[in-house]
Order: structure tokens, then C-alpha cells, then sequence
């Protein structure tokens, strides 16, 4: 397809685009009066409409019935993580036994590296990208300390060669063959939260388990923007968050995955609670825990239901679009992004813009990191003003995220206009 940096090329898009009536679906923040161009739906998503009424059937529940409510609210309580799994599967590519709708993101990496971070005295390293996301960072080096370890010698962090952004994904196969039977696991993000990279899951999990070593995954910028296999992939365990591409509001209820082949070991060391307990018996109260044999079993407390609300009102609207047509259509806005931006490029004497996500189709998702040449704060200023909600990350890098539930092609063209003004300015 050729592209036309003009906004009739760009609304003729928006007219042809199948997923185009979802954008009104979702409340639009306005500066100054008009819809702003919602660019950090990889930081928090925008809240569909639906979320109130979502929210409001459980407090009407709660203030009808009380603690009867969790047997009988519409959607009864004490089952209402139930609701999530099938769902969510559809999204992480997992069977519904595999995952549960529980805690929050950072919890969840605790709680699954509980269980899949055993280390002995031959196998005790963990293998993970340099420059994660600080809390997998303070999460990783907070469990090697609960085992009494030094993480200066545990962590190995696999980084990008000199001069690049992205790491080459043969130097992480490289470093597991090094480390090999001395690696207990192997944790990645999905995506990259820095670059947008998105790192082969399945080639980096089959080289864990060639050298013996658990493959784990921070899904928070994956779920609900790429094409996920957890299954297929053999991954062992992943976790993600739900605010983020997943538009289930701040703070939202996080995600977790235990790959079929462990959920029905009951024998697993885990954080236990009354929630991941046999549920024909859990209310026996009986000593001895006894875990449900699938990833429900590391459940520890009771489902916040207002908080699942919000998820489930959103992931309705991602049923609907279908995660096929959504990452067509991302892919599609992705290109006319990397097109603009080189379309600004030749505009100027010399490069301006470096974008820093690889651009291969299947290495990135919808997020975009722009690496600005030359006067970057100054062009990530003028777009804050004229309304764009980007994010900006130092030294010079400005992170954008076309989303393909709500974002459209003129918003891209729109973004691109006002660099180029600036630039020109
Ligand atoms: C957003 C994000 C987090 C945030 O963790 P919370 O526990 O939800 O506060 C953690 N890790 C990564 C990789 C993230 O992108």
C-alpha cells in the first residue's frame, strides 16, 4: 500500500477501517475544549463507557443483598474471578484453565517466581533483559535476596550491544547457552517498555528449557497488544497488568498464567490462600491446604469485584474487536507512523528523528519509541501543548502508542503535522 502524509489520505483510513466505531466506545480526554490525541494507552487506557454500569450492577448488588451478595449478586461474588478466564485466554493465547484474573502486576511476579525461582546450589541464576522495568528489576532482586543469595552474582542482564537500543535476540540465546544448568529461570518482558521491542518468546523459552531453566514473562506491555501463544510457546508462568492496553482502569486487577503442565502439581511450593483451596471444601475451613488444580490454586484472597468490574466491561469491547482484527489494524497504524515519521526526515537537512522500535513486522507492537536528534524537549513541549498526550522519557526519547481500539490514522497524521510545524518552525 502506498501512503499519503495528507489528512484526506488519513481520514479516508479512518473511513475504511472495520474497527472504526470502537474509538466511540471510550471517553476521549479533551484539552482546551477538544479530543486530545490519546497516545499513552501503553501507560493506562482509556475508560469505556460501559465501566460505570459495570461497576454500579455490583454496588446496587452490594447495597441489595450484603454479604449475601456473594451468592447472590447477579454475578455472585465468591465465583467472579470465574468470569475472566476464557476471556483472557483468548487474549494471553492460554487454555482458560491456565490463567486467573488476580492482584496486581508486581504481586503476581512475586507470587509466580515463588514458585518457579527454586534455587539450589548448581542452579541458581536468572537470566533477564538489562534495564527491565524498575519494579522487575527491584522484584527480581528482592527474591534472590529472600533466598539468601548476592543478585550481583544471581542476575545475569542480557544488553543491547554498544552504540544499539534493542538487544540482538541471538545474544540472549547466547548468554542461556553460557549460563546453561546453572540458570533456574529465565524472565523477559513480552514487550519492551523503553523501546517497544518485542522479544521472541517462544525461541528464548525453548532455549531455557534446553538448558534445564523455567521461561517467565512480564506481559504488561504485551497483553492486549501483540499475538500471544502462551500455550503453544510451552511458556512456564507470565504475568501482566490490565491498565495498560487492557483499558480496565488505574490500578486494575492484574493477570496471571501457569502453563497446564504445572497447574495440576499440587505438590508446587506456593503463597497460599484461602482462595486458591479446593472449592468443594474450601468452606470446610479444614487445615492442610489443598490447591485447585489450575492456575485458580495460587489465588490468595477473595475477588475485588469493583476493580474486576472495570475489567470486565473492557474486556467485552476486546471480545467484540477481536485481538486478529486489532493487531491488523495496529500493525496498519504502526506503518503509516514509521511512514510519517520518515516522511518528516527528508523534510530536513539532516536526520532528526531516530525511531528506536525495531520495525520489522512481529518485532514490534503499537508502541513506537522515537529517539529526537536535535531538540526534543522542545518538540515534546509543543505537542503537549497543542494537545497530544505522549510520554517522555530521558534523555531524548518520546514513546507513542497508536492503539487500535481508539486511536485513528488522522491522529497519526495530525501527530506527524505538528512535528513537522515545529521542525519547520
Ligand atoms: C507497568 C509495569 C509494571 C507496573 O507494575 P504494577 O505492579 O502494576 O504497579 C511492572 N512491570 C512492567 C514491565 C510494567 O510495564
Amino acid at each position: 500500500m502506498t501512503f499519503e502524509n495528507t489528512i484526506d489520505f488519513s481520514l479516508e483510513q479512518d473511513r475504511l477501517d472495520p474497527l472504526r466505531d470502537f474509538r466511540s466506545q471510550f471517553y476521549i480526554p479533551k484539552h482546551e475544549g477538544k479530543e486530545v490525541i490519546y497516545f499513552t494507552g501503553n501507560s493506562l487506557g482509556l475508560q469505556p463507557k460501559t465501566t460505570r454500569e459495570y461497576i454500579n450492577r455490583e454496588l446496587e448488588d452490594w447495597a441489595e443483598h450484603g454479604v449475601e451478595g456473594h451468592f447472590r449478586a447477579r454475578s455472585p461474588w465468591y465465583s467472579y474471578h470465574e468470569l475472566f478466564n476464557v476471556q483472557v485466554a483468548h487474549i494471553v493465547g492460554a487454555l482458560p484453565d491456565e490463567v486467573v484474573a488476580m492482584n496486581q502486576l508486581t504481586v503476581n511476579l512475586h507470587v509466580l517466581l515463588t514458585t518457579f525461582y527454586r534455587p539450589t546450589s548448581e542452579r541458581y541464576k536468572i537470566i533477564c533483559e538489562a534495564k527491565a522495568f524498575p519494579s522487575d528489576q527491584y522484584a527480581l532482586e528482592s527474591q534472590v535476596r529472600l533466598h539468601g543469595l548476592n543478585p550481583d552474582e544471581v542476575i545475569i542482564e542480557v544488553a543491547p550491544r554498544e552504540g544499539a537500543f534493542t538487544i540482538q535476540e541471538e545474544d540472549i540465546i547466547a548468554a542461556i547457552e553460557k549460563h546453561g544448568d546453572s540458570i533456574s529461570v529465565v524472565l523477559f518482558g513480552g514487550v519492551n517498555y523503553y523501546t517497544g521491542q518485542v522479544f521472541d518468546m517462544q525461541a528464548i523459552t525453548a532455549a531455557a528449557h534446553k538448558a534445564g531453566a523455567y521461561a517467565g514473562y512480564d506481559l504488561a506491555h504485551a497483553a492486549g497488544n501483540i499475538e500471544l501463544k502462551l500455550h503453544d510457546w510451552n511458556v512456564d508462568f507470565a504475568c501482566w497488568c490490565s491498565y495498560k492496553y487492557l483499558n480496565s482502569g488505574p490500578g486494575g486487577v492484574a493477570g496471571a498464567f501457569i502453563h497446564q503442565k504445572h497447574i495440576t502439581n499440587i505438590a508446587l511450593p506456593r503463597m497460599a490462600g484461602w482462595w486458591g483451596y479446593t472449592k468443594e471444601s474450601r468452606f470446610q475451613m479444614k487445615s492442610g491446604f489443598q490447591p485447585i488444580p489450575t492456575a485458580e490454586g495460587w489465588q490468595m484472597s477473595n475477588a475485588p469485584v469493583l476493580s474486576m468490574a472495570a475489567h470486565k466491561a473492557a474486556l467485552d469491547i476486546f471480545e467484540n474487536a477481536g485481538m486478529q482484527a486489532l493487531t491488523e489494524k495496529s500493525l496498519k497504524l504502526t506503518k503509516y507512523l514509521f511512514y510519517i515519521l520518515d516522511e518528516i526526515n527528508k523534510e530536513q537537512e539532516h536526520k532528526v528523528i531516530e525511531v528506536i522500535t525495531p520495525k520489522k513486522p512481529g518485532k514490534h507492537g503499537c508502541q513506537v519509541s522515537i529517539l529526537m536528534l536535535e531538540r526534543g524537549k522542545e518538540v515534546f513541549n509543543a505537542l503537549t501543548e497543542q494537545g497530544v498526550l505522549a510520554d517522555w522519557r530521558e534523555p531524548n526519547v518520546i514513546r507513542v502508542a497508536p492503539v487500535p481500539l481508539y486511536n485513528t490514522f488522522e491522529d497519526v497524521w495530525k501527530f506527524g503535522h505538528i512535528i513537522q510545524t515545529i521542525l519547520n518552525s
